[in-house]
């Protein structure tokens, strides 16, 4: 066997340099390009050194201008170790002090190339790997809870029509983002706020206040193209996972979804505190413009409908919908706007859009009139509202 090894030797610059070293015969001999040396096994001294004890240093007596040092500690099994009663002392007695520590050393070396990989090399990659594990139909059921947990007590405005002007407002873009793993349920939720936000497997809240401020239609498909982005993504699961910790991620992209069931179980009410990172909400922006470029809408209405929320933010709105995806991403509006104005100059040299034949009107209006019709308005009128009569 050959291992990697280091000698110090005042004839080398620096006075020390690389090499290998084999056993052959009776003697260690070490060689790199330059110079080499034999060591006689008998009267050889070995000691463990280094940080954590992780170099085997070899010398000897008779030839002590030589030192030779491996981190390969494989060499320790080396059979000229175990054949050679001293040696074969000398390295049991090391053995013994060193074993903790050489555990300690290589968890840590594990560890810190695997933390190293993930942390910079792939963890996208990891964590879309682990995400992958996790069954569709599990999403789907968080999601579900999740938007369970966070609608109760809010108004939904279900009726009839103003469904079905959603539906013709959203075909276009429902058909290029469509997907075989999750549906998408749209539902207007009665809050003056504006704001949007995606539940994992699919459900879309909009609050009626986005849809009234806003202007058209493309402005509105804008924001959830965004959102259906998010679910087609598995962002909340991907953040989700990334929250685990490395262990379970790494488990799971081994040995299958197990560990990270738990997490999610555990994990369902915490959901909707979790914020969506700028990476992802910079991965939505870029998808959703794709859903719409390709549903023929055009997507400066995605621009115009973020600088229409930055602008109308106030502190009050913040605290009140932080954990939404649009406010709580707020701090890089700004620079989401000039990405996306950038990208806008490339588009248009290639597209054409035509404006889209939906009447938003006439949806406001609708509505709006929904929202006449909610028992909170008429217990619970604005100041400057007209009086309701009982
Ligand atoms: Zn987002």
């Amino acid at each position: 066997m050959i291992y990697e090894g280091h000698a110090f030797h005042e004839s080398f610059s620096g006075g020390k340099a690389s090499g290998r070293i084999q056993f052959v015969g009776n003697s260690v001999h070490y060689e790199n390009d330059e110079k080499e040396v034999s060591l006689q096994l008998d009267g050889l001294k070995v000691e463990l050194g280094g940080a954590s004890n992780r170099i085997l240093f070899i010398s000897h007596p008779m030839n002590d201008e030589w030192k030779l040092f491996t981190s390969d500690l494989t060499i320790l099994n080396d059979l000229a170790f175990a054949n050679n009663h001293d040696l074969h002392k000398q390295v049991s007695k090391a053995n013994k002090s060193r074993k903790l520590a050489l555990i300690i050393a290589l968890t840590s070396v594990f560890l810190f190339f695997t933390s190293m990989a993930y942390a910079w090399f792939k963890k996208d990659s990891v964590i879309g790997a682990a995400v992958e594990q996790i069954p569709v139909e599990w999403e789907i059921q968080l999601g579900d809870s999740a938007f369970g947990q966070f609608t109760s007590g809010k108004r939904l405005l279900k009726d009839e029509k103003l469904e079905s002007q959603l539906g013709e407002l959203l075909a276009p873009l429902v058909k290029e983002a469509s997907n075989e793993r999750f549906e998408y349920k749209f539902h207007i939720v009665e809050d003056s706020t504006l704001n949007a936000a995606a539940f994992p497997g699919g459900n879309m809240i909009i609050h009626s206040g986005l849809i009234l401020k806003l202007q058209n239609s493309e402005q509105l498909l804008g924001v959830l193209a965004h959102e259906m982005a998010h679910v087609n993504r598995r962002h909340s699961m991907k953040t989700l996972v990334s929250n685990a910790g490395l262990y379970i991620v790494l488990d799971t992209v081994v040995g299958g979804f197990g560990a990270l069931s738990g997490v999610i179980l555990n994990g369902g009410s915490q959901l909707l505190l979790l914020k969506n990172s700028r990476s992802h909400e910079k991965d939505a922006d870029e998808i959703g413009w794709e859903y719409l470029v390709k549903g023929g809408i055009d997507p400066r209405g995605l621009i115009e409908s973020f600088k229409i929320m930055e602008e109308s933010l106030s502190d009050e709105m913040k605290e009140y919908s932080e954990n939404l995806d649009f406010l709580s991403t707020h701090p890089a509006l700004g620079d989401r706007v000039s990405y996306l104005e950038d990208k806008w100059e490339e588009t248009r040299k290639l597209y054409n859009f035509k404006p889209l034949n939906f009447d938003y009107e006439l949806f406001q209006k609708n509505v709006r009139k929904n929202l006449e019709e909610s028992p909170e308005s008429k217990s619970m009128p604005e100041g400057n509202e007209k009086e309701v009569k009982e």
